[in-house]
């Protein structure tokens, strides 16, 4: 894999251990430019920074070794893992994001994406249930790589897990409202099974931007935040496979 070496001094200077490393973050770069994003990613001022950038025509950009710890999660959580930087390797793609013009990501951009991520999940031992967005750990901040990204064609490599359900079928269950208590526990139960940090004690701000990330990831062309019985029936499948 051939990637152009940069230099951002956005890390920890003390480095990590190889086992260290069990997670892969996805972002979207969400600026206006190529430029723009590589400046401040690799500016000192900004405080931020990724192990690796691809634009769009798939150059894959080196701005911080794996095996130190770049800033790009923040205050962050998932699974057993918090404030993630210390665990993982951050990837931005170039796009502008919701903010600025929200595209499709580029077959290019996608194709060395799927390389890249292949190489590390080898080297690092890395659980295919602990490839995921940055909408995934941080849901009340954050809500990149967004709906766009395709988690499923990912899922095809073995890179994140997605569900075998027949669409179709699963789609009459769409805004079917759950009627049980019951039911809402079952599915923020399968959600913890599956990484993401919710309780039932958290208030329901934090619960609708829960679902909202879920529903951004499985469940991309409605994104309403409400809770209903496709969603539980998606939680439920995906709960069986991690
Ligand atoms: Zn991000």
């Amino acid at each position: 894999m051939q990637t152009v070496e940069y230099y951002s001094p956005n890390y920890n200077k003390k480095e990590r251990s190889k086992k260290s490393i069990k997670m892969i973050v996805i972002h979207y770069t969400g600026m206006q430019s190529e430029r723009e994003s590589l400046n401040r990613l690799c500016n000192v001022k900004s405080k931020v920074s990724c192990h690796y950038l691809i634009n769009k025509n798939g150059k894959i950009f080196r701005l911080v070794r794996d095996k130190n710890t770049a800033w790009h999660a923040g205050k962050s959580c998932w699974s057993k893992y918090r404030n993630l930087n210390e665990c993982s390797i951050g990837i931005e793609l170039v796009n502008k994001g919701h903010q600025f013009g929200y595209t499709s990501f580029t077959q290019k951009q996608i194709l060395q994406l799927i390389i890249l991520c292949k190489i590390l999940i080898k080297k690092y031992k890395i659980p295919i249930n602990n490839i995921i967005g940055h909408s995934d750990i941080a849901p009340t901040r954050k809500i990149d790589p967004g709906e766009k990204f395709p988690w499923k064609i990912l899922s095809k490599h073995k890179i994140g897990i997605w569900f075998n359900l027949n669409p179709k079928l699963l789609k009459k269950f769409r805004k079917k409202k759950i009627e049980k208590k019951q039911d809402k526990i079952k599915f923020f139960r399968y959600l913890n099974k599956v990484g993401y940090c919710t309780s039932l004690r958290t208030n329901n701000f934090v619960h609708n931007k829960i679902l909202k990330a879920f529903q951004r990831h499985y469940r991309k062309d409605l994104i309403n935040g409400l809770l209903d019985q496709e969603c539980l029936i998606i939680a439920s499948n995906l709960a069986k496979k991690t």
